[in-house]
């Protein structure tokens, strides 16, 4: 953000509560940025077959991850996490569980991550193209590459 929204002129670093943010210079117009993290829900998803991990099409070759996604307006975390599940996977939910919150300052999200049980037949909705399920004694080997919140999750849920 390089321009006050309200009233158009550049925003400038400036403390607030000893953090410095982008702040507009025009005292009458106040505006602060004050860059929130964004809540995203992410769910290992258990199948009696284990875990599903799926591809976005978006994503590089070769790059599984778990189910996740926003929440909409007044919907509870644990909601958003078992439509996302039904959506994506075309699965049918139960005994949705907390597993924690995961701050991820590169992408401004702080992560709700979720354990749940999921039945059914897999149907890929149009965002992903190919899913594998992982059975759960065998994750903790798993190679996300990159995604190492994704594994630290994981670990955190295996070791409960
Ligand atoms: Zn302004």
């Amino acid at each position: 953000m390089i321009y006050c929204p309200l009233c158009t002129q550049p925003l400038r670093l400036m403390p607030h509560d000893a953090v410095q943010r982008l702040s507009c210079p025009d005292n009458d117009c106040g505006f602060v940025f004050w860059d929130n993290p964004v809540p995203v829900v992410v769910g290992i998803v258990e199948t009696p077959k284990g875990v599903v991990l799926a591809h976005n099409k978006a994503w590089p070759a070769g790059l599984f991850s778990l189910i996740s996604g926003f929440l909409e307006s007044a919907e509870t975390p644990q909601a958003a996490i078992e439509r996302e599940t039904t959506e994506e996977l075309g699965l049918i939910t139960h005994n949705t569980a907390l597993i924690g919150f995961y701050p991820l300052p590169e992408q401004n999200q702080l992560i709700i991550a979720f354990h749940l049980r999921a039945d059914g037949t897999i149907t890929l909705n149009e965002e992903l193209d190919a899913f594998k399920t992982i059975p759960s004694r065998q994750l903790g080997d798993y190679d996300f590459g990159p995604l190492t919140l994704t594994r630290r999750l994981i670990d955190d849920w295996l070791a409960a």
